[in-house]
């Protein structure tokens, strides 16, 4: 049964009383941890077999804690300029998810904080394990990472993004198109880098016909690590399959999609209407890059043209 429950005071004692309870495994992701505070719950953990994993901001603060920690503990640190580490969350046993304002440092405890344990909120439990391996593929991205490129339309200086575009699948040898476009941030400008004609590539890449699929369905919190790596491992394959097609950053895979299928085919709407649905994003970019784009936007038409 899910069981949430907020609270506004006493914040580290409860935090450090969860860290207690751990059978398997612990994920912590939050900007700083003060070791003399969370060091000895989390050696602890250890010494009775928890798996300890910390994604932490690459500061001083953070070095001078952490340095002095169990070297069985496996840290992680985000170097990035403009803050990008803002995050506050702990997975316990894949089952418990503790969220909030409240940073992990001695500090904090003389400001106004909250944070919100969930219980057996798998679904929950599943999104932040995601977040935290997506933070750590950031952090092991980083060397492979090259500057986004300007918008080659004159007068026009917004980045670019590179997104992968699926074709839908058609035919006895489900022949498709693939393409990866640069698309501008400000203007939707869009411009076609590669294109290439396939045959059963979904069935290729183990999209579909994977029985491990079904078990999307139920997740539970003894299936949850397998599942979360199944997901990861779909992501990361098509990902790999356009960065290998076109040799630089992929920033957003997509597919175009009929967005009002139903009312078109019921009556209701006269035209059938086309939109790309980005189905993966890079983390860095995610608010930069739209869940869907509709047709109508600029150069955006001319992608859906291709694939419908
Ligand atoms: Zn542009």
């Amino acid at each position: 049964m899910i069981k949430t429950e907020s609270s506004f005071q006493d914040i580290e004692r409860k935090i450090i009383n969860e860290l207690r309870g751990a059978k398997k495994s612990i994920r912590i992701c939050v900007a700083w941890l003060n070791t003399d505070i969370y060091g000895p719950v989390l050696v602890d953990a250890i010494t009775n077999g928890v798996t300890v994993e910390i994604i932490v901001n690459d500061d001083a603060n953070n070095e001078k804690s952490i340095s002095a920690l169990n070297p069985s503990i496996k840290i992680e640190k985000v170097k990035v300029s403009g803050g990008l580490m803002h995050n506050k969350f702990c997975i316990i046993d894949e089952s418990i998810v503790i969220n909030g304002s409240y940073n992990w440092s001695n500090n904090a405890k003389n400001h106004l904080e909250n944070i919100v344990i969930i219980r057996n909120d798998f679904e929950l439990s599943r999104s932040f394990m995601h977040e935290f391996y997506l933070m750590r593929d950031y952090i092991t991205s980083i060397q492979n990472r090259k500057k986004r490129n300007s918008c080659s339309i004159s007068g026009c200086r917004f980045g670019v993004f590179n997104v992968g575009i699926l074709g839908r699948e058609s035919g006895q040898y489900c022949d498709s198109q693939v393409d990866i476009w640069e698309i501008c941030k400000g203007n939707d400008h869009a411009i076609k880098i590669r294109s290439v004609d396939e045959q059963h590539l979904l069935a290729q890449l183990g999209l579909i016909d994977n029985p491990n699929h079904e078990e999307y369905w139920e997740i539970t919190e003894e299936n949850m690590v397998e599942v979360v790596e199944l997901q990861r491992k779909d992501d990361q394959v098509v990902k790999d399959y356009f960065e290998t097609m076109c040799g630089l950053n992929i920033h957003a895979i997509g597919c175009v999609a009929e967005l009002n299928a139903n009312e078109f085919l019921e009556g209701y709407a006269n035209l059938m209407e086309y939109g790309i649905n980005i189905i993966w994003k890079d983390i860095v970019y995610r608010e930069s890059i739209p869940d869907q784009y509709l047709d109508g936007c600029g150069d955006i038409d001319d992608i859906i043209k291709e694939h419908i």
